[in-house]
């Protein structure tokens, strides 16, 4: 708990209106979209990386955690105060700062959600690939710190490859800025790497710079259905060895189609067992020619219907399935076990088939449902609240098997709490002890949002 005299201080730094302990408020900090909540003591909005920095600055004198907070969407329960302390909610920091059409960058506050960036950025002309399916919620801020990936990452990478530079108020309030404007810089350690992805942990990110792209002449979507997820799988493996390189390539198996169909009350697929969505884009003639290779591919795979969106309703129609995938999950079950392994492609097939079998083995539902084209599954252990323990062995198992196929345990979730037991199945002891170190040494105190990623005694 806060004693009164800090409370005031806080309320000074930030302004009486922008510090509150109202418990209402309070619950409204206490959670992500995992599902996990822990209650904060009070919820600070600054305005400035003066503001946080003087924030911080008290942290460690009086030694209280602090949270950093963009729009509480995390799979992994980053956002959540689970050793209590202070929210540090980035959401008055939302102003997009600059876009310099020359030299194609743009400037924002963490604040910003990811969407509307996109949409300003595209009504010039110009482009910001990182596209996660969060992106008309989530925030700069928290892309950052979670190295968001999405829909087009197979085409254009994760949100590192956009970021070349930072403003972050380190642990212990010292402001500092990384990297710079230009496509090149190797001036020192690369820093802005270090800040992209580390969870809110190593600093409160309060300016961000990124790198934009022209925006592609033309884009176009289609999406078939399968008898099977093995045809789906050959078919978006063909797809990639046959020299297109599609900005998004989505599969959805059979359990994530039919809870769609029920949430929709629509029958989108004939009873199919799998489904691909999948995007090109660039010049016109290319996504045409494209467009139309990956039907033949698609077909010859098997796929028993392929309708092609050609108009922006029909797209939007097509992407309305994957994007109520996760809402239409909880009509399935109460709870769901959400994790994103990340498999070399080709074994897509294989991780598939063995998470079906750790599912039959379980005798629980595990829907899938990802980016295929960089082999980034979302596994959904659908379960009742008695069911956590068997979950958790059975994500513990698909981890295994990912591991084993020469992937990772997170794509682009991150550890936060939710995998922070699992993170010493994937690194070893000596890679876990240098990153604890470098916490160290930029978090003496251990007041940026404790408790997460590391389990304690790894
Ligand atoms: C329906 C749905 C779909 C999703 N799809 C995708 C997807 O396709 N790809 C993907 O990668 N993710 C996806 N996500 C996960 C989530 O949206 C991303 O991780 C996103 O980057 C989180 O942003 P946020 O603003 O909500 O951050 P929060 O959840 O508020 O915070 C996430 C982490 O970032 C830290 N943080 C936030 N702001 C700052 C800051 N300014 N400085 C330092 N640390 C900060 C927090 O402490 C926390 O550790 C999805 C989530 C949902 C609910």
């Amino acid at each position: 708990m806060l004693k009164p005299s800090v409370l005031h201080k806080l309320k000074t730094i930030v302004g009486h209106e922008h510090l509150s302990t109202v418990p209402e408020e309070l619950v409204a900090y206490s959670y992500d979209a995992t599902q996990r909540e822990a209650l904060p003591w009070a919820v600070a909005r600054p305005a400035s990386a003066n503001e946080i920095s003087q924030l911080l600055v008290l942290a460690n004198q009086e030694r209280f955690p602090v949270v950093p907070r963009g729009a509480g969407t995390g799979m992994s329960g980053g956002s959540v105060p689970t050793e209590g302390g202070v929210v540090l909610s980035l959401e008055r920091m939302r102003r997009i700062l600059e876009i310099d059409e020359e030299n194609m960058v743009a400037v924002v506050e963490p604040g910003v959600v990811t969407g509307d960036l996109q949409r300003e950025v595209e009504s010039r002309g110009l482009f910001y690939p990182p596209d996660p399916a969060s992106h008309q919620f989530c925030t700069m801020g928290g892309n950052i710190a979670e190295c968001a990936g999405g829909l087009r990452a197979v085409k254009y990478g994760v949100t590192k490859d956009y970021v070349l530079g930072l403003e972050v108020v380190l642990p212990t309030g010292d402001v500092i800025t990384t990297g710079a404007r230009t496509a090149k810089s190797v001036a020192g350690y690369d820093l802005t790497k270090l800040m992209v992805g580390s969870e809110g942990m190593l600093g409160v990110v309060t300016k961000i710079i990124v790198k934009l792209l022209p925006l592609p002449e033309s884009v176009r979507t289609q999406a078939a259905f399968f008898l099977s997820v093995d045809d789906a799988a050959r078919a978006a493996s063909k797809i990639l060895t046959s020299r297109i390189l599609p900005r998004a390539l989505e599969f959805i198996d059979h359990a994530a189609l039919r809870a769609v169909e029920h949430y929709l009350k629509e029958d989108l697929s004939d009873g199919a067992m799998a489904m691909l969505i999948v995007e090109v884009d660039g010049p016109e003639e290319t996504t045409a020619r494209e467009n139309s290779k990956i039907a033949d591919i698609m077909a010859a795979c098997g796929a028993t219907r392929v309708s092609k969106a050609d108009s922006a309703s029909e797209r939007e129609q097509l992407w309305k399935v994957r994007r109520s995938i996760s809402p239409a999950l909880y009509t399935i079950k109460p709870k769901k076990v959400n994790e994103d392994i990340v498999v070399p492609r080709s074994k897509i097939p294989d991780i598939l088939r063995e998470v079906g079998d750790i599912a039959k083995r379980y005798g629980i539902l595990i829907v899938n449902f990802g980016h295929a084209g960089d082999g980034n599954i979302h596994t959904n252990i659908m379960i009742d609240e008695s069911e956590l323990q068997k979950a958790e062995e059975a994500a513990k198992e698909i981890f295994a098997a990912a591991l084993r196929m020469g992937g990772s345990i997170s794509g682009e979730h991150g550890i936060g709490i939710a995998k922070a037991p699992y993170l010493p199945m994937e690194l070893k002891p000596d890679a876990l002890a240098a990153m604890r170190r470098i916490k160290r040494a930029l978090d003496p105190n251990n007041i940026l949002n404790p408790g997460k990623m590391f389990s304690p005694g790894d």
